[in-house]
């Protein structure tokens, strides 16, 4: 069931056995997932089921690099499905460098290993409908072999 906010009483209490914020593929799946566990859950989100620029403007930055970063309205979506609204549908699992530190990008570390999260790769793709879940490595191998001069392509 969908509520509108703007239908809800300012001190209105909504309860629930969890509530997960922001309906982008993240709350999403989390909220379906433990959902079909049998508890009551409650998803909520800052925008509407459609883009709308009230919604957006939420997303703004007070300043960011425009010379190397798109505006906010380019690069978050607040409705429902989030970001994925605007995304270009490819479906690329992690390296396990994502996972590592690298001074050049950020003090913040993963809480999360890759080691952790392979086991979750088929699940993530079963929910983006997007085939087997196949390493970056194994993508790559497979085109190099099926791109080289005098390949064939077998299935
Ligand atoms: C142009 C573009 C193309 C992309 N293409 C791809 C692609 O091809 N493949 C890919 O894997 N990824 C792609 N991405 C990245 C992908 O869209 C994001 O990684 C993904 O949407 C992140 O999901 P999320 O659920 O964590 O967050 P989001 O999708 O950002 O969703 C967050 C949600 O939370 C809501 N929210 C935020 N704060 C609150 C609050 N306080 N209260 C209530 N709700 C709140 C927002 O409104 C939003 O709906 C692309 C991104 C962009 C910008």
């Amino acid at each position: 069931m969908i509520i509108l906010g703007d239908t809800l009483l300012n001190d209105s209490t909504l309860e629930a056995d969890l509530a997960v914020v922001g309906a982008g593929p993240a709350g999403i799946a989390v909220a379906l997932e433990v959902a079909a566990q049998g508890f009551n859950v409650i998803l909520a989100e800052s925008g509407y089921e459609r883009a709308n620029a009230d919604a957006q403007r939420l997303a703004e930055a007070q300043t960011w690099m425009n010379q190397v970063h798109a505006p906010m309205s380019h690069s978050v979506r607040r409705q429902l499905g989030g970001t994925s609204t605007i995304w270009g549908g490819r479906c690329v699992p992690y390296d396990r460098i994502d996972f590592e530190n690298r001074d050049y990008i950020s003090t913040v570390t993963w809480p999360v290993t890759y080691d952790e999260l392979l086991p979750y790769h088929q699940r993530a793709c079963d929910w983006l409908s997007c085939g087997r879940a196949l390493s970056t490595q194994h993508v790559w191998s497979t085109y190099l072999v099926l791109s080289s001069p005098g390949s064939r392509m077998v299935r």
